[in-house]
């Protein structure tokens, strides 16, 4: 494959949980993966492990007003944005009456605001091309009612929206956008949701009908083929990957 024709992602969080297992299925398949996030240790470690085709920028998504340079700074250093992954994201579990505005403006901030922002700016980019593929992550808070994550929930729900809201208007100009919904993966985030809380444990793998959580790797595979050439007429859609967990009794 020549350089010219390889291809450019973003992955926003790639450098743990979901995010790492999708920069890593990334570069495997010869794509260029700029991964994102705040820690610079987590961001180089993962650079060291994937190697010459993946680079990492120390960002805070939530700095809405530095978007548009980080995004102009990705272009300028390698011409083009083909893939953008919006995976970074936070959870917080609280019983309803806890949860302050700020808590729930900060979920909203990261995990919707900094979407939209992120998304628009990479779009204004893929535009001239006439092409590219937006993958956004929703969770099974968006499927069905969970307790104690009230934030999350209505973030995850948004993101659903903004899938086809974003798809029908960008669709015609040659931009696929979708989103996949994981179920109950093994991670650092669903280990603090779940570990110290055997009875919400108990209860996602007795409605989960394939037993077991999902690793990220099942959800890698999920957005390589979303991001890519096998889903050329696939948009404005929601894949469940959840060992059935959206469907179980
Ligand atoms: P992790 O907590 O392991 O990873 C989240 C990533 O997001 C981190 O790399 C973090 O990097 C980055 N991030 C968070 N906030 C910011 C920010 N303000 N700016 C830049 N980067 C940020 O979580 P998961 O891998 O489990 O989750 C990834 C996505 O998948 C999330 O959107 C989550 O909601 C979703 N999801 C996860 C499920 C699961 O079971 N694990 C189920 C359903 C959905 P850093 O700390 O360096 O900033």
């Amino acid at each position: 494959m020549t350089s010219e024709s390889i291809k450019t992602a973003i992955v926003t969080g790639g450098a743990s949980g979901l995010g790492y297992a999708i920069a890593q299925k990334f570069v495997q398949q010869n794509i260029r993966t700029i991964i994102i996030g705040r820690n610079e240790q987590k961001l180089q470690q993962a650079k060291e492990t994937f190697g010459e085709l993946c680079t990492y920028i120390v960002f805070d998504l939530t700095n809405l007003a530095g978007i548009p340079a980080l995004v102009n700074h990705i272009v300028e250093a390698y011409g083009r944005i083909d893939i953008l992954v919006n995976n970074a994201g936070i959870n917080m579990k609280k019983p309803f009456t806890d949860v302050t505005d700020e808590d729930f403006q900060q979920i909203i901030l990261t995990n919707v605001t900094s979407v939209f922002s992120l998304s628009r700016e990479v779009v204004k980019t893929m535009l001239p091309h006439g092409s590219g593929a937006i993958v956004n992550i929703s969770s099974m808070t968006a499927q069905y009612g969970i307790p104690k994550v009230i934030a999350y929930s209505a973030s995850k729900t948004a993101i659903e929206g903004m899938t086809r809201a974003m798809a029908v208007e960008l669709s015609p100009l040659g931009i696929r956008v979708n989103c996949v919904a994981p179920g109950f993966i093994a991670t650092d985030m669903s280990a603090k949701a779940l570990d110290n809380d055997p009875e919400r444990k108990n209860k996602v793998l007795s409605r989960t009908p394939m037993g077991k959580l999902g690793t990220p790797a099942d959800v890698a595979d999920a957005v390589y083929f979303y991001a890519t050439e096998g889903a050329r007429y696939v948009t404005g859609t929601v894949l469940p990957v959840d060992g059935g967990n959206s469907i179980g009794f």
